[in-house]
C-alpha cells in the first residue's frame, strides 16, 4: 500500500481548491442568494512584522473547522483575510532589518499569504485587503473626514505619554504599568498638540448596547466595563477667593464633603502657574511641577510609593460650610482622570489619610458605623449602615440618603449637580511617525485648518529618505508634500505632517472585506448590511480592551452616520489561549519557537492542523509537545491505510449494526461540540475513537457494510481539520468535493438513548438541571453544567474554587 504523504496529497488539493476558486463567496446578486442563510466567521488580520507563528495556526484554523462545518451545513459562509499592515509593529520590523517599511511589509506578506496557503486554510482570498494600500487607506481617510465633520476627530493640546525608544506618542490603552505596550520602554510625558476622537461621547452606549451582544466571554465584558468605568456621584463647586475662580470638583462621595481638610491640584492643572504668580511660593511650588513631570503616571498613582506635595499658599472655600481649605500640589492627583483637582478627605480616603499624615494636616471623620465607637482624627474606612456626624443638619443620616440631600442642597444654591463621571478618555490617535495613514488636514495662514477635499484622496503617505523616528514626523522632511494649496483660498498652505495610529485601520477592515473592490465608496451599505455584524469573531486576548473597544466605537459612529444598520460589530466573540513551549510562551526572545514550517515540512499542514486543536480547549494555554504532533500524525497514518483499504475493497450496502450506530453517535457529538459548546479538541477524539472501533471489525467480512459506512464518516468528520487527507480518501472512495458535500446528521432513531439527570449545585445549593449522555468523563460533566444559563448567572464571573462531581449523579460548583 502506498504511505501516507502529505506533502503530494497537500500540494495536489491546494491548486485543485486555488483552480477552482474553492472557497470564494462573491456577493449576492440575485434575491435567492440574498434570501439565503450566510454567516461570517472572522478572525483578528495579522501584523505582517514577521512570518506566522503558532498562534496564528492556532486562530486561523478555529475559524477554519467553523468555516467548513457552516458552508456543508449550507450557509453562504464569508471568511475573508488580510493584514494589518501599518503601523508600529511593521515599522519597527522594518527598523531592525534597516530596510524600507513598505519594502519590508510587502515581503512579509508575500510570505505570509504562502504560508497561508500551506496551511490549506479556506479563504476567500478574492477579498485580500492590506491597510497600507492606498486602495484601502483612501477610504480610512474619507472615514476620518467624516468624524471630523461631526466634531469627532478633533485637535488640542495635551499631555501625552511619550516613548522615549519609539519616539512617538501612545494612547493611555498602550502604556502598561506605565510601559510602552510594544517595547517595554517607561514612558515619559509632554504636552503636544495631538488629534483625538471623541470616544467619550459614547461611553454611555459602549456600555448600554453590550446587551446586544450574543455572546462574549464575561472577562472581556468586565475589562471593557472596567476600561469606561463609569461612576455615579456629584460635581460640586469649589470658589478660590482672590482668583474668583470656581475649581469644579468631581466626587462619588458628597456625604463626606464636611470632611474635606485640604484641597489638591495635578502639578499640570493649568490654574497652578496664575496661583503662585508672585507669591513667596512660586519658585517652590514651579520646581515641583517641574520634578512630576519626569515621573510616570503608573509611579505617580502606586498607592505604595510615598505621597508628595507642596503647599501654594492659596485657600479655596468648601460650599457646605464655608470652610477655607488650603490648596496642595500633589502628583498623586493626575490631570487625566475627574477635573485634575480633588477635595481631601483624609479621614475616609487612603491616599489623602497617608498624604495628611506625612505633612501633618487635620483629619475630620464625618461618617462613621452606625452603633461603634470609632476614634476621632484617624482613618475610618466606610462601612455597612454608615451614618454622617459633624455634619452640621446632614448628622445622623444615613450615607446613601445624605449623598442625595447633601447634592440636592448644593443644587438649590448653584454649588453643584449630580454628575456621572468616567475613566474612559478620548482616543489619542496622531502618531509621530512615518509608516501610518497620513491625517488629511491642512493648515492655511488664512483660512486655518482646512480638510482635505474628497476628490483629493488618498494623501498618499510621502516617500522620505530618513522614516526613522526623530521625535517629530518623519513625513515633515518632505518638504514638495508638506507645501500645498490651500482648496479654498487657493493661498499657501501645509500638510498635517502626524499619521494614524494603527489602531483606526483595524476598526474598519471587516466591513471593507465584504466589499473590498470598491472604488466608488468604502462600501456599499447594503451589501455590508447582508454580511455583518460578524457572526464569530475569533482572536487573542491581548486585544481584549484596545481593537475591540475601537471597533464597537466606530460601528457606532458609522451607524449614526447612516452608513451601517447595526450597532455592534460582533455578536460572538472567541478568545483563544496561548501556546507554551518548554513551560513559557513562545517567543523569539526566549528562543522556545516551534516554526510552522517546520512542522508542516516534517507532517504536513493537516497534522499541524489537527495538533493545535487537539492540545486542549482552545480557549486554555496549552504547552506544545513533540511527542503529541507525532501521535497526531500516527493517527493520520492510521486513518490512511483504512481509507485506501476500504476504498480498495470497492463499495458495499450499508448494513444496520453497533458500528453504524456508533458513527451516528460521533456525528451527533462532533456536531454538537463544535456547534453548541465551541469546543474543537473532544471532536478529534470521538474521530480517533471512531477510527479505533473500525479497526477492530474492519477485516469481518459481513460487517463490509458497516465497516465502509463507518469510514467514510471519519473522514468526513475529519474534513474541516485535514481537508487535504479527507478531499483525497474522499475521491478515492469514489466520491467527489468533499468541501460542498452536506454536513452528515446523526440519525436520532439511531443514537444510544442512554442518558441521566445532571443535578448542578453551586455552594451546595441545587440552580439547574440537565439531561447528558452516560459516560461523559468528569471534566466533560463540568462542563455541561457550567455552560447553563442559570448556573452561569449564579457563578456571576466569580472563579471556580472546587468542582465535586459524583459521577452518574451531580455536579457541585464552589465559588
Ligand atoms: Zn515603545
Ligand atoms: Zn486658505
Amino acid at each position: 500500500m502506498e504511505p501516507y504523504d502529505p506533502q503530494t496529497i497537500e500540494l495536489k488539493w491546494q491548486e485543485a481548491w486555488e483552480r477552482e476558486r474553492a472557497f470564494s463567496v462573491p456577493n449576492p446578486s440575485s434575491p435567492d442568494e440574498m434570501d439565503a442563510e450566510r454567516t461570517y466567521v472572522l478572525e483578528m488580520l495579522p501584523y505582517p512584522s514577521g512570518e506566522l507563528h503558532m498562534g496564528h495556526v492556532k486562530n486561523y484554523t478555529l475559524g477554519d473547522v467553523l468555516a467548513h462545518v457552516r458552508t456543508r451545513m449550507g450557509f453562504r459562509v464569508l471568511r475573508p483575510m488580510g493584514y494589518d499592515a501599518f503601523g508600529l509593529p511593521a515599522e519597527n520590523a522594518a527598523i531592525r532589518e534597516s530596510a524600507h517599511p513598505r519594502l519590508v511589509t510587502e515581503r512579509n506578506i508575500a510570505a505570509i499569504r504562502e504560508q497561508m496557503r500551506r496551511m490549506g486554510w479556506a479563504i476567500d482570498w478574492d477579498r485580500e485587503v492590506s491597510t497600507s494600500d492606498p486602495s484601502y487607506y483612501r477610504w480610512t481617510q474619507w472615514l476620518f473626514l467624516k468624524f471630523y465633520e461631526q466634531g469627532l476627530a478633533y485637535r488640542k493640546e495635551a499631555p501625552v505619554n511619550w516613548c522615549p525608544n519609539d519616539q512617538t506618542v501612545l494612547a493611555n490603552e498602550q502604556v502598561i504599568d506605565g510601559r510602552c505596550e510594544r517595547c517595554g520602554a517607561e514612558v515619559e510625558r509632554r504636552n503636544l498638540e495631538q488629534w483625538f476622537f471623541r470616544i467619550t461621547a459614547y461611553a454611555d452606549r459602549l456600555l448600554e448596547e453590550m446587551s446586544l451582544l450574543e455572546s462574549w466571554p464575561d472577562y472581556v465584558l468586565t475589562m471593557q466595563r472596567n476600561w469606561i468605568g463609569r461612576s455615579e456621584g456629584a460635581e460640586v463647586i469649589f470658589r478660590i477667593e482672590e482668583l474668583e475662580t470656581e475649581i469644579p470638583v468631581f466626587t462619588t462621595r458628597p456625604d463626606t464633603l464636611f470632611g474635606a481638610t485640604f484641597f489638591v491640584l495635578s502639578p499640570e492643572h493649568p490654574l497652578v502657574p496664575e496661583l503662585v504668580a508672585g507669591t513667596p511660593h512660586e519658585e517652590e511650588v514651579l520646581a515641583y511641577v517641574r520634578r512630576a513631570a519626569g515621573r510616570s503616571a503608573s509611579e505617580r498613582a502606586d498607592p505604595e510609593k510615598e505621597k508628595t506635595g507642596v503647599f501654594t499658599g492659596a485657600f479655596v472655600t468648601n460650599p457646605v460650610n464655608e470652610q477655607r481649605l488650603p490648596i496642595w500640589v500633589a502628583d498623586y492627583v493626575l490631570m487625566e482622570y475627574g477635573t485634575g483637582a480633588i477635595m481631601a478627605v483624609p479621614a475616609h480616603d487612603e491616599r489623602d489619610f497617608d498624604f495628611a499624615r506625612r505633612y501633618e494636616l487635620a483629619v475630620k471623620v464625618v461618617v462613621a458605623p452606625g452603633d461603634e465607637e470609632f476614634e476621632e482624627g484617624t482613618y475610618v474606612p466606610h462601612s455597612e449602615g454608615e451614618r454622617l456626624v459633624d455634619s452640621a443638619q446632614f448628622s445622623g443620616l444615613p450615607a446613601e440618603e445624605a449623598k442625595r440631600a447633601i447634592v440636592e442642597w448644593l443644587e438649590e444654591r448653584g454649588l453643584g449637580r449630580p454628575a456621572v463621571s468616567y475613566r474612559l478618555r478620548d482616543w489619542l490617535l496622531s502618531r509621530q511617525r512615518y509608516w501610518g495613514c497620513p491625517i488629511p488636514i491642512l493648515y492655511c495662514d488664512a483660512c486655518g485648518m482646512v480638510p482635505v477635499p474628497e476628490e483629493d484622496l488618498p494623501v498618499l503617505l510621502p516617500e522620505v529618505e530618513e522614516y526613522l523616528p526623530k521625535g517629530r514626523s518623519p513625513l515633515a522632511a518632505a518638504e514638495d508634500w508638506v507645501h500645498t494649496t490651500c482648496p479654498r483660498c487657493g493661498g499657501r498652505a501645509r500638510r498635517e505632517t502626524d499619521t494614524m495610529d494603527t489602531f483606526v485601520d483595524s476598526s474598519w477592515y471587516f466591513i471593507r472585506y465584504c466589499d473590498a473592490h470598491n472604488d466608488q465608496e468604502a462600501w456599499n451599505r447594503e451589501i455590508a448590511d447582508y454580511w455583518l455584524p460578524v457572526n464569530q469573531y475569533i482572536g487573542g486576548v491581548e486585544h481584549a480592551i484596545l481593537h475591540l473597544l475601537y471597533a464597537r466605537f466606530f460601528v457606532k459612529v458609522l451607524n449614526d452616520l447612516g452608513l451601517l444598520g447595526f450597532r455592534e460589530p460582533f455578536l460572538r466573540l472567541f478568545t483563544q489561549g496561548m501556546i507554551h513551549y518548554h513551560g513559557a510562551k513562545m517567543s523569539k526572545t526566549r528562543g522556545n519557537v516551534v516554526s510552522p514550517d517546520d512542522m508542516i515540512e516534517r507532517y504536513g499542514a493537516d497534522a499541524v492542523r489537527l495538533y493545535i486543536l487537539y492540545m486542549g480547549p482552545a480557549e486554555d494555554d496549552i504547552e506544545w509537545q513533540d511527542t503529541g504532533i507525532e501521535g497526531m500524525y500516527r493517527f493520520l497514518g492510521r486513518l490512511w491505510r483504512l481509507g485506501v483499504e476500504v476504498a480498495e475493497r470497492g463499495p458495499a450496502e450499508v448494513a444496520a449494526g453497533p458500528l453504524v450506530r456508533r458513527a451516528h453517535a460521533a456525528i451527533a457529538k462532533v456536531s454538537d461540540d463544535i456547534l453548541r459548546r465551541f469546543r474543537f479538541n473532544t471532536p478529534i477524539a470521538a474521530v480517533i475513537e471512531l477510527v479505533n472501533e473500525i479497526y477492530h471489525v474492519k477485516d469481518e467480512p459481513d460487517r463490509a457494510g458497516e465497516v465502509r459506512f463507518a469510514t467514510e464518516t471519519a473522514v468526513s468528520l475529519i474534513q474541516p481539520y485535514a481537508p487535504h487527507l479527507a478531499e483525497e480518501l474522499w475521491e478515492r472512495l469514489g466520491r467527489a468535493r468533499l468541501w460542498e458535500t452536506p454536513w452528515p446528521e446523526a440519525d436520532s432513531s439511531l443514537l444510544e438513548r442512554e442518558t441521566f439527570e445532571l443535578v448542578v449545585q453551586v455552594n451546595g445549593r441545587v440552580r439547574d438541571k440537565v439531561e447528558v449522555p452516560v459516560g461523559l468523563s468528569d471534566a466533560e460533566l463540568v462542563d455541561r453544567a457550567k455552560e447553563l444559563p442559570r448556573v452561569r448567572a449564579h457563578l456571576d464571573g466569580k472563579e471556580i474554587r472546587k468542582e465535586i462531581v459524583v459521577p452518574g449523579k451531580l455536579v457541585n460548583l464552589v465559588v
